[in-house]
């Protein structure tokens, strides 16, 4: 069997491609269970004020704990789960967890926290997001500005007018919204003019060569500089080194999250870092 491709060539069934379908296909028997089995975690990982050095938020991060394979990324099944359409309930649960450990945080008496929930775009085509935005947020009693959404710019590109009220109407009733891995993917600068967001994520790829690399440089003022002009936040992600953090000082940026501040954690893991909000910056 032999299937054209793009430049003319031919490409010939080889076994491998078999062996890699039939470990997709038990990756998705595996993931389909792994909600009724509780092996889904979450970590949780600081996000710090520059000017104050303290804790503002936490972004809410899935862990699969598979009894086979042990711990797997969610590089490597959030895309299964998203074909798939398991990232719906999937990341139901990941809503209703993250908020039951903000209220568990607050009933401690940690300093208020904001939780970000990353959202995937089949989520955003689910037609009761807002109402079960607004239901989770209810049943755990915490005001919506404790909650901040996570979407890339493949939720602003699909489905433009239903995304686009959807993005209004979380908005209206305060939780907010930021644009994760700015800068990498396809969307345009009409974006930012016509969806509502309160925070660009400058993505990690921009981050890791500062201050060595020039163009990175340029990319970083000039993200931080347009976020000020548009009134919106900006957080850097991936801060791994105290160098890049005091490039994005002077730059301006508001907030950051990486490694030099703190992995990501479990919630037990964190309890003595979220009670006094510090970090090493303070
Ligand atoms: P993301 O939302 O951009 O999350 C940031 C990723 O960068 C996380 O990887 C985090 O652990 C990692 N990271 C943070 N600081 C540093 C650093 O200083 N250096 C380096 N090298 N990495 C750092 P993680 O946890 O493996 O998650 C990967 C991606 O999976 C996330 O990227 C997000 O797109 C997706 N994801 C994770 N949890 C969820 C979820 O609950 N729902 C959905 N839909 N997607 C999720
Ligand atoms: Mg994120
Ligand atoms: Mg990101
Ligand atoms: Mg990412």
């Amino acid at each position: 069997l032999a299937k054209q491709t793009g430049g003319g060539s031919y490409e010939f069934y080889r076994p491998e491609i078999g062996a890699k379908k039939a470990q997709r296909l038990e990756l998705l028997k595996a993931l389909r269970r792994a909600l009724d089995q509780r092996e889904f975690v979450l970590h949780y990982q600081p996000q710090v004020e520059l000017a104050s050095g303290r804790i503002v938020g936490v972004e809410a991060l899935l862990r699969w704990q598979c009894p086979e394979r042990g711990l797997v990324s969610p590089e490597r099944f959030i895309p299964l789960a998203e074909e798939s359409g398991l990232v719906v309930p999937i990341g139901e649960w990941v809503l209703r967890k993250a908020c039951a450990q903000a209220r568990i945080w607050r009933d401690t008496g940690y300093p208020p926290l904001r939780v970000a929930v990353n959202f995937s775009a089949c989520q955003f085509r689910q037609k009761n997001l807002v109402e079960l935005v607004k239901a989770v947020l209810d049943e755990n009693e915490l005001p919506p500005e404790c909650l901040e959404v996570e979407i890339t710019e493949s939720v602003l590109m699909q489905d433009t007018a239903a995304s686009l009220k959807t993005l209004q109407e979380l908005r209206a009733c305060g939780v907010s919204i930021s644009l994760d891995d700015f800068g990498t993917g396809y969307s345009s600068l009409s974006y930012l003019k016509r969806f509502p967001v309160d925070a660009l994520k400058i993505d990690r790829s921009f981050v890791s060569d500062i201050p060595q690399d020039e163009d990175d440089v340029a990319i970083n003022s000039a993200i931080i500089a347009m976020a000020a002009k548009l009134n919106i936040s900006v957080i850097a992600e991936g801060v791994e080194t105290l160098e890049q953090l005091e490039f994005l000082r002077n730059e301006g940026c508001g907030l950051v999250q990486g490694y030099y501040l703190q992995r990501p954690a479990s919630a037990q893991d964190l309890a003595s870092i979220l009670r006094n909000g510090k970090t090493p910056l303070t």
